[in-house]
């Protein structure tokens, strides 16, 4: 996240900073690529390269020493011709302005993928939710949330989790957002635990659905999962989920990593194992000696490589050296655009972040519409309903990505920004 620190005047990346490196700045080159190739004219990417409202607030806390803290948060609004906006909060230090904003159109990418009646949102607080205490973490979502509630609601714009965030938060938030609008309002937010309106399956399904993409790639590549083997750099929330869910599954987990290190075993790892020994922080790397670095982990050979740590892991200094013929974004941005380029023309099954990940935003969008028709479906329903949704999204994209010789990054793109560009021109904005 270093790379992305320096601020931007008026949302417009300073001279200097390393385009290829600022996902702001990448996310508006691929934009401007793809409406290019679906013919639309310049305006709309004047229109669509940046959210429409980004919110800035400022939220006083009492910390529980008495003394009072400001945080500083966002709320960026992509673009709601499609329908409302939508898009997780992460709490986290490194959260920057920029950072918001691109990932805000990211949702919208993602909405458009899946083909979700959505347009993007994202927020974020600048903050460190391991050095605070659950009290301090209560004040901080509420204060968020009274300071947003203008702009926010079921039909405006609808949070849910992201990095550091979890379904206690989001019930604080469900719970000050109704306090405020004094009547319940379960489809402010998604993500919420099961007693208050959550959905079943919403916890895993963002790595079920780097799950399905895999299965759909494989199939692609004429691989069996059966015994493949896989790499998963990062065992937080998606890819601790999604190693179990491998595992289990029957391929062979060859590599896994945390922020400490990373373990590799051609013979396999024991997954249940490493799950169990894992701290409260989620790591479990430091418990052995016979570690290599993450950068070391991204380039043993394996069937299936899934970043699913952090941004700008495989660059042009790396992307040769990849030895997989699969890679599955898990996280949000880890391929910059030179190292795209050079893993497809190296034949390289790329399954970019706006729709390998996009199994999070679709099972809260179930959550949404069961809160709003007020009648809960089951585990196998969700679960069938996702297979459906990202089956689906993973065909057009790859069917784009063939039939118009485009890197599958930007034929998810062209994919995901299609319906919302006729949406802008059908509502007369353009
Ligand atoms: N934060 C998740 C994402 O980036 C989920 C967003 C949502 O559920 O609305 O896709």
């Amino acid at each position: 996240m270093a790379a992305i620190k320096d601020k931007s005047h008026d949302g417009v990346p300073i001279e200097g900073m390393d385009d290829e490196l600022n996902p702001l700045r990448s996310t508006q080159m691929v934009i401007q690529e793809a409406l290019d190739r679906l013919g639309y004219p310049e305006s709309f990417h004047e229109l669509l390269k940046e959210p429409l409202r980004t919110l800035t607030v400022r939220i006083p806390v009492r910390m529980d020493n008495g003394s009072v803290e400001v945080f500083t948060g966002y709320r960026s609004q992509h673009n709601d011709s499609v329908g409302p906006t939508k898009g997780g909060v992460r709490f986290h230090p490194d959260v920057t302005e920029d950072e918001v904003k691109a990932l805000s159109i990211w949702m919208s990418i993602k909405s458009g993928i899946a083909n979700l009646p959505y347009g993007g949102g994202k927020g974020g607080i600048i903050c460190d939710p391991r050095t605070m205490s659950l009290n301090e973490l209560e004040r901080l979502s509420r204060g968020y949330v009274r300071a947003i509630s203008q702009i926010v609601g079921p039909a405006k714009d609808i949070p849910a989790p992201d990095v550091f965030t979890n379904s206690q938060i989001m019930s604080w938030m469900m719970d000050e957002y109704s306090e405020i609008r004094e009547f319940e309002s379960p489809g402010f937010i998604t993500g919420k635990p099961l007693v208050l309106g959550g959905s079943h399956g919403r916890e895993t399904a963002t790595a079920k659905g780097v799950g399905i993409c895999i299965q759909e790639a494989a199939r692609q590549k004429g691989l069996s999962m059966s015994n493949a083997r896989v790499i998963i750099q990062g065992f937080g929330n998606a890819g601790s989920c999604l190693a179990k869910l491998m595992y289990d599954g029957g391929a062979k987990v060859v590599g896994i990593s945390d922020a400490y290190g990373a373990l590799y075993d051609p013979d396999g790892l024991d997954i249940h194992d490493l799950l169990d020994r894992r701290d409260s922080f989620g790591t479990v790397t430091q418990r052995f000696e016979d570690t290599i670095t993450n950068a070391e982990l991204l380039e043993q050979p394996c069937d299936i490589l899934v970043p699913a740590a952090i941004e700008n892991q495989i660059t042009a200094s790396n992307a040769r050296n990849i030895r997989a013929p699969i890679v599955v974004e898990a996280a949000n941005g880890p391929t910059t655009l030179e190292g795209t380029r050079i893993l497809t023309d190296r034949g390289i099954l790329l399954v970019p972040d706006v729709l390998a990940s996009a199994g999070g935003v679709t099972v809260s969008y179930f959550e949404w519409v069961q809160n709003n028709q007020g009648y809960y479906w089951s585990k196998e329903d969700v679960d069938r309903k996702l297979r459906e949704v990202l089956v689906d999204a993973f065909e057009r994209v790859h069917h784009m990505h063939v039939l118009r010789k485009m890197d599958m990054r930007l034929a998810a793109y062209v994919v995901g920004i299609q319906k919302m560009a006729e949406a802008v021109r059908f509502r007369g904005w353009l």
